[in-house]
């Protein structure tokens, strides 16, 4: 028998953690957190314990207690004994948080399997910020016993794996960040498709297009699919990105100061967008040490064709004044510009500015600025996004800058998903990463840690 079981991603949006099992064979797709359960137990400064390992997930039934899953630091103060690993693989559809938090947990000897470029992603947050996913080096403990590498594999698209009974390809998809894929499963008791994240009208909309059509010659006997936008309160136009680039244009032609861009640190459609809007209009991009590093990380897949940003004479990469400097951020100091030189230069200029560092507005002191607000609006795909709203808000007015909401989604919208659905024919439809399951089609009703059979 093979079977999947959902321990994420159920009536929610994100988290996803899906257990396939077929005959010996185990693997799990995706291994994100689930953010509504832990919203239920904390937030703000309350949050679990890292220094407890998994003890506060278990304790409140966050995160399924399995043997033969998690490595020795996260289960040392739980009461499940660590034991061999009991899972053959885990395939990352793509580097959001959503679907890779927990890695950090996981066997150093359960092998994971990514995108090529969704790896050097995850390796490049790891460096630039307090994540840990994986390492390929052994880490030496501050009590100095040695943790053992992670068994990490990349894969490139149609690139066909053998774990055990089942046959896993992935297939690459457009998405708000670069190396996101679907997965093609082969089971002996039938085939199985995973959408991960997608969308049709981003930069690429062909690699969606090419995904969904390799599964409906696959004739899967259950469909796994996102469903973000499958909302019944969903009105909103289905904006594209050449949209948020002609309207950008426009607000760059209609100022004459600084212009600030705010978007996700991984979606490097909408960071080329501001950089060929730069270039266009005849302005400086001004972006973070974080995104030089993410920028410079990729310079070795050519297929992205990203720009070099110490070399390109249309980026300027901008340094926080700090008491110290991290190695990385060292290594590139005296190729950035600080907040003197934004404030001379202000006039020409587009800046990235990430929202936790708006404190920079007070040195650099705009005039006639405005702000590009390019992400979700509040409680669209990020239910947090409220306070943080009214807070750029504020911000913004105590410096007279008008506020222009400038955003494509990185998922596909509702017609677009059922479309999919239409096309592919599933047996059976399993909809997850949604609030709006009773909205599909004829579907299994998905259930937390309950086995579905395939
Ligand atoms: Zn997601
Ligand atoms: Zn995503």
């Amino acid at each position: 028998m093979t079977s999947l079981t959902l321990f994420g991603g159920v009536n929610e949006i994100g988290g996803n953690k899906f257990l396939v099992e077929s005959g010996k064979t185990r693997i799990f797709l995706d291994f994100g957190q689930s953010f509504s359960l832990l919203d239920d137990y904390f937030v703000d400064w309350l949050q679990p314990r890292g220094r407890f390992g998994l003890k506060d997930y278990f304790a409140l039934g966050l995160m399924p207690q399995l043997a033969g899953l998690y490595n020795r630091e996260a289960l040392d103060r739980t009461n499940l004994k660590h034991k061999e690993p009991a899972f053959d693989a885990i395939f990352i559809s793509h580097p959001h948080f959503d679907h890779t938090a927990h890695l950090q947990y996981l066997h150093q000897d359960i092998p994971i399997y990514l995108g090529e470029t969704a790896k050097t992603i995850l390796e490049s947050t790891q460096e630039t910020t307090n994540s840990f996913f994986f390492s390929e080096e052994p880490i030496e403990r501050r009590d100095k016993t040695v943790v053992p590498p992670n068994d990490v594999h990349s894969f490139r698209t149609g690139k066909k794996i053998a774990i055990g009974d089942l046959e896993i390809t992935p297939f690459h998809v457009d998405h708000s960040v670069p190396g996101a894929y679907g997965f093609l499963v082969e089971t002996k008791d039938g085939r199985l498709v995973y959408s991960g994240d997608l969308r049709s009208h981003g930069n690429k909309p062909e690699m969606t297009n090419e995904f969904v059509k390799k599964a409906v010659e696959f004739e899967p006997n259950l469909l796994i699919i996102e469903g973000t936008r499958v909302s019944a309160g969903e009105k909103r136009k289905n904006h594209t990105e050449q949209i948020v680039r002609e309207g950008s244009g426009k607000v760059v032609d209609e100022t004459k100061g600084l212009i600030l861009a705010m978007r996700y640190p991984k979606d490097l459609d909408r960071f080329r967008s501001f950089y060929e809007l730069a270039s266009k209009k005849g302005k400086t991009l001004v972006i973070s040490m974080k995104t030089a590093h993410l920028l410079i990380s990729l310079q070795k897949d050519e297929k992205l064709g990203l720009p070099s940003p110490l070399k390109d004479k249309n980026i300027r990469v901008y340094a926080r004044e700090m008491k110290a400097y991290k190695k990385w951020e060292k290594e590139m100091l005296e190729h950035t510009v600080d907040s003197e030189w934004v404030k001379d230069n202000q006039k020409d200029i587009i800046w990235e500015l990430d929202f936790t560092q708006l404190q920079e507005l007070i040195d650099v002191q705009p005039k006639g600025g405005v702000c590009i607000h390019s992400m979700s609006e509040p409680f669209e795909e990020d239910p947090m996004s409220q306070l943080q709203d009214d807070v750029l808000h504020n911000w913004l007015d105590k410096f007279s800058m008008p506020h222009h909401q400038l955003h494509a989604s990185g998922h596909a919208a509702m017609n677009e998903i059922f479309g999919m659905i239409d096309a592919i024919k599933p047996k059976k439809l399993v909809p997850v990463h949604t609030h709006g399951c009773e909205l599909f089609p004829k579907h299994l009703d998905v259930e937390k840690g309950k086995k579905i059979e395939i």
